[in-house]
């Protein structure tokens, strides 16, 4: 019913009330579907122009009727619409609940381990800040500006970080604050804890999986940022899994 880059599950909809739109601007598409008439057709080879006995005075030479009342038409619509239903994956941006990002939480910091934080430091911090994914993952401790970090006696109170979007055209300023009522939910204590667990002080803050596991290539900075493709399946795991 449709090729080429159309995927939405709308699509048969949208094709279904096109052609019923196309077909109700011509009285001869109008109306019941009916299919050509084949005594009609043989009778009018002899030089019959009436048509046949059953048809006689209205032959039927042509298919007529609006094809989206055609039962032919409206099974291959079913069987395209269960095919939808069965093999649709939906890829459009998906949003959270704060209860799922608590799943995710809960699913994340148990395993302890470098990857597993990692990834909840960069969700959560892509979450408080409204990052792009691309921004997260190439985000460097060079972008924080540490002069304008807030630090009191008991605690820190803010980070400061620039981020260039891709609509930014330049640098923007952002703050990431302390949440002292919510601290299991604070992405600068996160960002924190991550900078004092993978022992990065330059480059990337967020390295390649090899990189992780190499504390001599991420205490130089020289470490690769986190691929693209791999937060992208992360993604959908914990949105499909978790
Ligand atoms: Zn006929």
């Amino acid at each position: 019913m449709s090729c080429g880059s159309w995927t939405s599950k709308q699509t048969v909809a949208i094709y279904s009330a096109a052609l019923n739109k196309l077909h109700t601007n011509n009285d001869s598409t109008s109306g019941e579907y009916e299919e050509e008439c084949p005594t009609c057709l043989s009778e009018k080879e002899k030089g019959e122009k009436l048509g046949c006995t059953l048809n006689h005075g209205n032959p039927k030479f042509r298919r007529r009727g609006n094809v989206t009342k055609n039962k032919r038409f409206q099974a291959q619509v079913k069987i395209a619409k269960k095919h939808i239903a069965n093999n649709y994956v939906s890829r459009k941006t998906q949003a959270w609940f704060p209860g799922e990002i608590r799943s995710i939480r809960s699913y994340l910091i148990p395993h302890n381990s470098l990857p597993h934080t990692m990834l909840w430091t960069m969700l959560l911090f892509g979450i408080t800040q409204g990052l792009r994914i691309d921004e997260i993952i190439t985000m460097t401790v060079e972008q924080f500006l540490f002069k304008l970090f807030a630090i009191k006696d008991t605690h820190i109170q803010n980070l400061y970080h620039t981020v260039n979007g891709k609509t930014d055209g330049g640098d923007q300023d952002l703050v990431l604050w302390d949440d002292s009522y919510c601290p299991d939910m604070s992405s600068l204590r996160m960002v924190l804890l991550w900078v004092r667990l993978s022992g990065i002080k330059s480059g990337y803050l967020f390295p390649s999986l090899e990189h992780l596991s190499d504390r001599s290539v991420l205490a130089s900075g020289k470490h690769d940022h986190y691929c693209y493709a791999n937060v992208l399946k992360d993604i959908k795991f914990l949105h499909y899994d978790v």
